[in-house]
């Protein structure tokens, strides 16, 4: 069916670099098929720090291009998704012995004027002994500033883009995997196949994108024989969950004596996300997890700041993914640039392949852009580039600001208890409309299976977002997962099986 007609594009790997190419290149009106061997932002995509922010520490190691970049790229991604994108108020608690303050007032004045700023207000210094913000804080710590950024919806970004992809022609196939591909002077020939029944097909593109993240470098050498590219350079992060450690809706940023930096940011409102940590991962790509040291490390830098104490007992969830840094050669894992390198390999005029290293959720929407910059020499009476300005699913809010929808959809919608309808608010903004439809009452969207997960919601995720099992609507579709009993993945399993059945 699909071997017929070649597309244009053949983009390997859902993460949000090769949703966000098949979205921007789907939109320019080429033909787009994007495959993901797993779920929408099974990997990486799904494990970051969920912030939309310039990076002040990338300052230190003057990677003045990618700050200013992702700066600028922060009030436009919350500009096209209000919904799943929020401004977020930091502390940054000064600690003698670590970086100095005028080092710290220097990096903010920075950030704040690298790039304009409409709608997140700049830096304060706040005296944390006389301000509520300091109370859970230790009593050594006077002295503090207060900076922005934003938080993301990491795994719906994803997914919102290969919505919206689709919605403008593209085919999005996942659990998916590219097998192998040969190319000829004008075209690739690819073998892909289902992971769940084992069916292959063969497809062609006139040029295949590598967006595979942590397997970039594999895909090249071992699926389409290309050697001797640009490196990959693994850095596995993780972060743990605790019950919610202070009140308020601003998050921490916390300096260590290593140098690091590790963040405490609100999370699905009951619970405290803490990390990150960087080690260099050497084993090939694929699941990762945290290690007992690691989790040490997170609770001992939280000891170091908060007055009431963490451990590894209190963690209820943590996770876990590799950073597909571009290999710069830098001795510290800390220390590899964050930037993205975008690498055309189309020796001999054959048909050409870009591969994707590094890059961050930040700055996505630019890298697509350079993606097809790079791309339109192959692409004759390419249309401009268009994203800048155009929602993604579920953005466009009446008034471009999410607490007015929430009244309405609350005066709308009475019966939904206030989480529930704040959390369907941030999933699906406007498109929440086709999971409520013309429901009355609560019983009209059929089953709860716990935390406010009805079957209506559940459909309309296979439906819409590729949802195909209890884990991808728990823990990436939405976080259900932390507030949920036991027994609600089986639960949902057996449901879904029921639908496949139906179908
Ligand atoms: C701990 C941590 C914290 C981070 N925090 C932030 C943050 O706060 N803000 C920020 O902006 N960035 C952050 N990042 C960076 C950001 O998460 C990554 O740069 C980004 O998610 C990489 O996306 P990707 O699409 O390149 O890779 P991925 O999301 O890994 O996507 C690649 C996909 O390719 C698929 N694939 C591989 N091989 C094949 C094949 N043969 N066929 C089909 N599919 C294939 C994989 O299954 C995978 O889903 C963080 C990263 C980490 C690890």
């Amino acid at each position: 069916m699909l071997g017929r007609m070649p597309f244009d594009l053949l983009v390997v790997g859902g993460g949000i670099n090769g949703t966000g190419i098949g979205r921007d290149a789907a939109g320019r009106g080429l033909s787009v098929l994007l495959c993901e061997q797993g779920d929408l932002a099974e990997h990486t995509s799904s494990a970051s720090t969920k912030l939309i922010h310039g990076g002040l520490r990338y300052l230190e190691y003057y990677d003045f291009r990618l700050v200013r970049e992702a700066l600028v790229e922060r009030e436009r991604l919350l500009a096209i998704a209000p919904h799943i994108i929020g401004p977020l108020r930091f502390v940054l608690p000064h600690m003698a012995g670590m970086r100095p303050a005028w080092m710290l007032r220097v990096g903010l004045f920075l950030y704040d004027h690298l790039a304009r700023r409409k709608e997140l207000p700049g830096t304060e210094t706040v005296r944390l002994r006389k301000s509520v913000i300091g109370a859970p804080l230790q009593e050594n710590l006077t002295r503090g500033f207060i900076y922005s950024d934003c938080w993301v919806d990491d795994a719906r970004l994803v997914v919102l883009n290969a919505m919206d992809a689709q919605e403008r022609g593209a085919l999005v196939r996942t659990r998916t995997r590219l097998i192998t591909a040969r190319r000829d002077s004008t075209l690739w020939h690819a073998t892909i196949e289902d992971v769940v029944t084992g069916r292959r097909e063969e497809v062609s593109a006139r040029i295949l994108v590598n967006a595979s993240g942590p397997w970039v470098s594999r895909l090249l050498n071992e699926q389409i024989g290309i050697t001797g590219q640009a490196g990959v350079r693994l850095v596995k992060g993780s972060h743990i969950v605790v019950p919610k450690m202070y009140e308020g809706g601003h998050a921490f940023i916390f300096q260590n004596p290593d140098g690091r930096i590790v963040f405490a940011i609100p999370y699905e409102g009951e619970f405290t996300l803490v990390g990150t940590t960087d080690i260099p991962h050497e084993a090939a790509p694929g699941h990762v997890e945290i290690s007992d040291e690691e989790t040490v490390y997170l609770c001992d830098t939280i000891n170091r700041y908060f007055k009431r104490p963490i451990a590894p007992a209190d963690v209820v969830w943590s996770y876990s993914g590799m950073r597909p840094l571009y290999d710069d050669a830098a001795a510290d894992a800390s220390a590899v640039t964050r930037d993205y390198v975008l690498d055309i390999n189309s020796s001999e005029g054959c048909a050409p392949v870009l591969s994707v290293f590094g890059g961050k959720i930040t700055t996505y929407r630019r890298l697509a852009e350079h993606a097809l910059e790079k791309l339109a020499p192959y692409l004759p009476g390419l249309k401009p580039a268009w994203t800048e300005k155009s929602h993604l699913p579920g953005g466009d809010l009446p008034t471009g600001r999410f607490g007015p929808f929430l009244a309405a959809l609350t005066k709308n919608k009475p019966f939904l208890p206030e989480p529930m309808a704040r959390r369907l608010a941030h999933a699906y903004g406007t498109r929440v409309e086709m999971i409520l439809g013309e429901a009355t009452s609560l019983a009209h969207l059929g089953r709860d299976f716990g935390g406010g997960l009805t079957e209506a919601e559940i459909d309309y995720l296979v439906a819409h977002e590729w949802a195909r099992s209890a884990t991808d609507i728990l823990w990436r579709r939405t976080k259900l997962g932390l507030h949920t009993p036991n027994g609600t993945a089986e639960a949902l399993d057996a449901y879904l099986a029921s639908k496949t059945g139906e179908r």
